[in-house]
C-alpha cells in the first residue's frame, strides 16, 4: 500500500467532483429539515452601538428588564463566587434545586434547571415534537413557541387568539387553542401573562381547558411574569393543578422579575418522570456557578422581590393611564409591559424615538406592525419615555 500525500488527495478530490461552496446555503442543504425554515435570532437594533452613542443616557424600554435590579444578596453571592470560577459549578444544582422546591412547595425531582427558560422551551419540542407531529400556541404567543416547533421539525398549529372586542384582547382563546389539538398534537404551548400581549387567564378556564386536553398531550405553561401579577387578577399560576395534570408543566425564569436576566437561569416544574427524560438532554453544567449562587440568594430575598414588583404593578397603572390620556389603545397586562397601537405612523414613530435614545420594541415579527410593546420602567424613566413621545407625536 503506497501513502497518500495530502496534496494528491486534494487533487483527486477535485478531478472527482465539483467543490461545494459551503456557504450558508450549503450548510443549510445538509441541516435538518426543521432547520431550514428557522431564521438566526433578530436582536433588533444594536443596542451596544446605541449605549456608546447616548452615553449611558439611552433608555432600554424594549426587553422587559427590571429596571430596579437584581436583590444586593444576589450580587453578594456573585462576588463570592469569584475565587472559585476555575471550578466546574454544581452540575445537579442541588443547592438551588432545593431552595426552588421549598419556595414552590414542591419536590426536588419536580424541578430541571434552564440556561434560561428559554432553553427549556426550546429543549421541551425538540424532546416531545419533531417530524410528523403537531405543536399548537396562541397567535401572539411567546416567539420562542414558533422558533421550538420549527427547529424540532413539527408543524405549527395556530389557534386564532381572542377578538379586539373582547376584555383580553388578542389573549389566549383557549377554547380555540383545546379546538386546534388533533391526533397528532404532542405539546401545547401557553404562556400566562403573555409576551408581548400582556393578557392573561384565570385558573378556572385553565382547569377547564386542561379537562378538554387529551391524556397524552403534554401542556407547557410559560410564566416569566407570573411573580408580576396583582395578587387579585386570578392570573394565577399553575402549580396547584399540577398534582391533577401530570401531563401540564410550567416554566419560570429569573430573568425578568428577579432582575438576573444576564446571569440566564430559568427553571421548569413538572412531573418526575418528565424531568427525568428531560434531563437526558440538559447539557451537565448548563447553569453556571455565579448563577447558582445568586438565583439561591435572590430567592430567599422575598421582600426585595415584593418591594420590585409593587413598584412595577404602580408604574404599570400610571404609565397605562398616561397613555390613555394620550389617546393610546393600551392592552390590559399583568406583566413589566403594556402592548399600544400607534397605527400607520408606527414606524416613523419608533425611529424618531430612536433619535431621542428611547428604544421600545417594534411587533412586525409577531404581524403587529402598528404595535409596540413598551418596557415600564422606573417612575423617572416613564416620564422621560411620556417626554419623548409627546415630542414625538406633536
Ligand atoms: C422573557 C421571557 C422568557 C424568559 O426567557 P429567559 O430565557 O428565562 O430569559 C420566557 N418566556 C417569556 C414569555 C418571556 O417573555
Amino acid at each position: 500500500m503506497t501513502a497518500v500525500s495530502p496534496a494528491s488527495t486534494r487533487e483527486q478530490g477535485e478531478t472527482l467532483a465539483e467543490r461545494p461552496a459551503y456557504d450558508e446555503a450549503w450548510f443549510e442543504s445538509r441541516a435538518t429539515a426543521g432547520l431550514r425554515g428557522l431564521r438566526a435570532y433578530d436582536p433588533g437594533h444594536d443596542l451596544v452601538a446605541l449605549r456608546r452613542r447616548f452615553d449611558a443616557q439611552l433608555l432600554e424600554l424594549g426587553s422587559n428588564e427590571n429596571p430596579y435590579g437584581p436583590s444586593p444578596a444576589a450580587c453578594e453571592a456573585v462576588a463570592g463566587q469569584l475565587d472559585a470560577l476555575h471550578r466546574y459549578p454544581d452540575p445537579l444544582g442541588a443547592d438551588f434545586k432545593r431552595a426552588l422546591a421549598a419556595t414552590h412547595g414542591v419536590d426536588t425531582t419536580q424541578i430541571l434547571l434552564g440556561n434560561g427558560s428559554h432553553e427549556l422551551l426550546m429543549q421541551l419540542a425538540q424532546v416531545f415534537a419533531g417530524p410528523g407531529t403537531e405543536v399548537v400556541f396562541s397567535r401572539y404567543g411567546f416567539a420562542a413557541f414558533a422558533l421550538a416547533t420549527m427547529a424540532s421539525g413539527a408543524t405549527l398549529r395556530v389557534a386564532e387568539a381572542l377578538p379586539r372586542t373582547s376584555t383580553m384582547p388578542l389573549g389566549h382563546d383557549l377554547d380555540a387553542i383545546a379546538a386546534a389539538i388533533t391526533p397528532a398534537t404532542r405539546l401545547v404551548y401557553l404562556a400566562n401573562p403573555n409576551n408581548p400581549t400582556g393578557t392573561w387567564f384565570g385558573r378556572a378556564p385553565l382547569a377547564a381547558f386542561m379537562a378538554r386536553v387529551p391524556l397524552d398531550v403534554i401542556v407547557v405553561m410559560d410564566e416569566a411574569y407570573a411573580e408580576m401579577a396583582d395578587a387579585d387578577a386570578d392570573a394565577a399560576s399553575a402549580l396547584p393543578l399540577l398534582p391533577a395534570h401530570p401531563n401540564l408543566l410550567l416554566t419560570r425564569t429569573f430573568s425578568k422579575a428577579y432582575g438576573l436576566a444576564g446571569l440566564r437561569v430559568g427553571y421548569l416544574i413538572g412531573a418526575p418522570g418528565l424531568v427525568a427524560v428531560m434531563e437526558r438532554i440538559r447539557e451537565s453544567f448548563n447553569v453556571n456557578g455565579p448563577a447558582l449562587a445568586a438565583c439561591e440568594a435572590a430567592l430567599g430575598d422575598t421582600e426585595h422581590l415584593q418591594w420590585a414588583c409593587a413598584r412595577n404593578a404602580e408604574q404599570r397603572v400610571a404609565l397605562t393611564h398616561a397613555l390613555h390620556a394620550r389617546g393610546l389603545v393600551v392592552l390590559p397586562s399583568q406583566t413589566n409591559f403594556v402592548l399600544v397601537e400607534f397605527g400607520p405612523r408606527t414606524a416613523a414613530i419608533e425611529a424618531a424615538l430612536i433619535e431621542r435614545g428611547v428604544v421600545l420594541r417594534p411587533m412586525g415579527g409577531y404581524g403587529l406592525p402598528d404595535w409596540l410593546r413598551i418596557t415600564v420602567g422606573t417612575a423617572e424613566d416613564n416620564r422621560r419615555l411620556l417626554a419623548a413621545l409627546d415630542a414625538v407625536l406633536a
